[in-house]
């Protein structure tokens, strides 16, 4: 089976209340690509995904096609989409392969090539062990596997997810997020993937949309995303960065920098600049471009996130090696190298440089 594109134009939703959830929204997404929306509560990932599903329906003037096929009336039964929520919505009363095979019985599949499907799919899931078990001897994670196995043993032409492993404890959604990928990408099916957590986004993402207040941010690959955010908001949302507000000129190829400099050609000059924490060099020497005190430091195992007071107005979010173990009061010297520096356009600003 071929996997579909998915098309969203002008795509509008404001309710009856009087909350607009979504401006005008053109959406392309490609056959057998997963892509995420990503961004904070209430910006408008949810209603997306209904609209996507037919669950809601566009405000007029909008339109949904699933390839050619225009499907903005179509009922949600007559779209042929899976889907998988936060809370599992598993068949009670029914065993774990009952509940995997529920949607391929409605399809009316022979009962051999059903068969076939469970296994396969309790198998890509880690759950073979448990065909038999009943939904309520299963654990949390468990049950989102089932979820999971049952929304794809019928693949259908999208798969949807709103948040599905929101609920799970961290090193099972860590687990889980990999498994979902590598089952996705086995079964290259057109996904669309709903989630707060940029981690997640990144990892499962072919391409990431991040959203605010009802309108796309930004869309691309989780590198563009993340190397080359489009502005603050995006920058923000996805990863930690520092702004850097120059103060002065420090010589010809010098900025004055958070009591320091930072090597800037003149050409390259812009009242701010911004730099991630991981992109910071940090060394015990008092001569580097940048001397500071560490006022904090958070140990996360494959690096430390140290702040860094320069005596500037923001302290600098600095990530070093974690077997460096720099201590609150600390004296470092920071390095900024030129490359890690970028700009980005001020909400209602004209952008400087
Ligand atoms: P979350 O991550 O919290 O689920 P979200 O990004 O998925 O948020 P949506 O659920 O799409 O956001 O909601 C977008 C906005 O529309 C919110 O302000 C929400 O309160 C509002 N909204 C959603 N559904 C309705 C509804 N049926 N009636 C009125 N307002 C709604």
């Amino acid at each position: 089976m071929s996997a579909i594109s998915i098309h969203l134009r002008h795509c509008a939703r404001t309710f009856a209340n009087g909350t607009t959830a979504l401006h005008p929204l053109d959406l392309d997404i490609n056959a057998g690509e997963t892509l995420v929306l990503l961004g904070p509560s209430g910006c408008g990932k949810t209603t997306t995904l209904r609209l996507i599903s037919g669950l809601e329906t566009p405000d007029a003037g909008g339109q949904i096609r699933f390839g050619e096929e225009d499907v903005t009336r179509l009922p949600i039964e007559k779209r042929d989409v899976g889907m998988v929520f936060q809370n599992y919505a598993l068949f009670p009363n029914m065993n774990v392969a009952d509940n995997v095979a529920y949607g391929l019985k409605i399809k009316r599949l022979p009962a051999q090539e059903i068969r076939r499907r469970v296994e396969e799919m309790l198998a890509m899931m880690h759950l073979d062990a448990y065909a038999d078990r009943a939904i309520h001897e299963l654990s949390g994670g468990q049950k989102q596997r089932v979820a999971l196995a049952r929304a794809m043993a019928v693949r259908p032409r999208v798969l949807l997810f709103d948040e599905p492993l929101a609920a799970l404890d961290a090193k099972l959604r860590d687990r889980l997020r990999i498994d979902i990928g590598q089952l996705l990408r086995q079964l290259g099916t057109t996904a669309i993937y709903v989630t707060h957590d940029q981690a997640e986004a990144m990892a499962l993402g072919d391409r990431i949309a991040v959203m605010e207040q009802g309108r796309i941010a930004q869309i691309g690959s989780p590198r563009e995303i993340y190397h080359h955010p489009a502005n603050a908001f995006v920058a923000n949302f996805i990863g930690t960065v520092n702004r850097l507000e120059p103060t002065g000129v420090a010589g010809s190829a010098r900025l004055a920098v958070a009591g320091g400099w930072i090597p800037v050609p003149p050409e390259r000059r812009a009242d701010h600049f911004y730099c991630r924490p991981e992109d910071i060099r940090v060394c015990a020497t008092p001569d580097a471009p940048i001397s500071g005190k560490v006022v904090d430091s958070f140990f996360l195992g494959q690096s430390q996130r140290l702040l860094v007071d320069t005596g500037a107005e923001q302290l600098l979010q600095v990530d070093s090696p974690a077997r460096q173990p720099w201590q609150r009061g600390d004296r470092v010297g920071l390095e900024i190298p030129p490359e890690a520096l970028f700009t980005l356009p001020e909400p209602g600003k004209h952008q400087g440089g």
